[in-house]
């Protein structure tokens, strides 16, 4: 594949591409990788690149004309041909305003054989550039960067990384998250170097689902041990477990609470649980430690507080729509996932160490 891209600060990409799997597909000729300075591409002695809107207004604009002449220097067709799918060619406009830069795009981009990354700056590009020289804009999310660079080297990465034989086991490609379809069994990658897997096989395609979680050496860590099934040696065990957890993963990313703080065993919360009388709805707070927290789809968390000497626990699943909000109220230093301990100390005792 050849990359191309244009920008006013060359200098940017010396680190980014210089590393790991970009640079190691560059080194195998998977990919070429041509920086443009559109400053080359400027008449006058101040090189310039920008000039004021017209219609007046904030900042500065970047101009038409060094992205044009730089373009027609590479080997593309026109973009009729390049926007009909007549060849492997796309130009890339980066662009807050495109369309989301996702893995279905990063497979699309690397089934191409040249793709063309062209970096705005200031207030912006001249729109002709968007019309009349761009195929596509891509944007690498809803928030707003300087500049183009910092996005067109996301999409290098990702790209790059799928290019058959720029990661050592094209399968760890197949598994990972997003990536949309799911491999036959033994079947040879698309694009692929006709390497298979040999022997028996532990792990699951991701069929659109996030990654199942990983683990290495040592299997057990100041006191977190790595799950048992995956210490089973039995392969469809191993399997089993992996595609279950990628499904959970999948499913709680969905229906995670973003709203909810980062609180586990130890900590003090506040936990406010909508109560419905009647057609009527009130906040109730349950204020206490947290003495256990679990994961999952029915991941819930264990409150205990004292109320009049007695110990009182109530069980929330993390998901469920009652909680109006959890205030986390102090963070305290604790070991273990679940403090059940507790249950049988009194005053002090029961107090736990805060947090730094
Ligand atoms: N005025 C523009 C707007 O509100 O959409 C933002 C211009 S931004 C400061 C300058 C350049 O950074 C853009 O032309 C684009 O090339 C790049 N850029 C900014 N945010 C981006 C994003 N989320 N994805 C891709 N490129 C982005």
């Amino acid at each position: 594949m050849q990359a191309d891209i244009l920008t006013i600060f060359p200098g940017f990409f010396r680190g980014p591409l210089d590393h790991g799997i970009t640079r190691r597909a560059c080194e195998m000729g998977l990919v070429t990788i041509t920086v443009h300075d559109l400053r080359e591409f400027t008449h006058d002695k101040h090189r310039t690149v920008d000039d004021r809107p017209f219609g007046g207004g904030e900042g500065m604009v970047l101009k038409p004309e060094p992205l044009f002449e730089c373009l027609e220097t590479l080997q593309v067709v026109p973009r009729e041909d390049r926007v009909a799918g007549r060849v492997k060619q796309s130009v890339i406009l980066l662009s807050a305003q495109g369309q989301r830069f996702d893995q279905a795009a990063a497979a699309e981009l690397a089934a191409l054989d040249h793709i063309v990354l062209m970096c705005g700056r200031y207030e912006g590009v001249d729109e002709r550039v968007a019309d009349f020289l761009a195929d596509r804009e891509l944007s690498i999310g809803d928030y707003v960067l300087s500049g183009g660079e910092m996005a067109a080297a996301v999409i290098l990465e990702a790209v790059t990384r799928l290019l058959p034989g720029a990661v050592g086991n094209e399968a760890s490609t197949r598994q990972e998250s997003f990536t949309a379809s799911p491999q036959a069994e033994g079947s040879e990658p698309a694009g692929g170097s006709g390497a298979k897997t040999n022997g028996p096989n532990s792990t699951c395609s991701s069929g659109g689902l996030l990654d199942y979680p990983h683990y290495t050496r040592p299997a057990e860590f100041r006191g977190m041990a790595v799950p048992e099934e995956l210490m089973s040696g039995n392969h469809e065990e191993i399997r089993r477990w992996r595609r279950q957890r990628a499904l959970e993963k999948t499913l709680l990313a969905k229906t995670k609470r973003a709203d909810l703080p980062q609180f586990g065993a130890g900590d003090t919360v506040r936990v406010h649980v909508k109560i419905k009388e009647g057609d009527k709805e009130r906040l109730q707070a349950f204020e206490g430690v947290v003495i256990s927290r679990t994961k999952g789809p029915q991941a819930s968390f264990t409150v205990r507080k004292i109320s009049f000497g007695q110990g009182v626990e109530r069980i929330f699943p993390v998901h469920s729509k009652v909680i109006d909000k959890v205030d986390l109220l102090r963070s305290s230093k604790v070991r273990r996932a679940k403090l059940y301990y507790l249950r049988g100390l009194r005053g002090k005792a029961a107090r736990l160490r805060d947090a730094e």
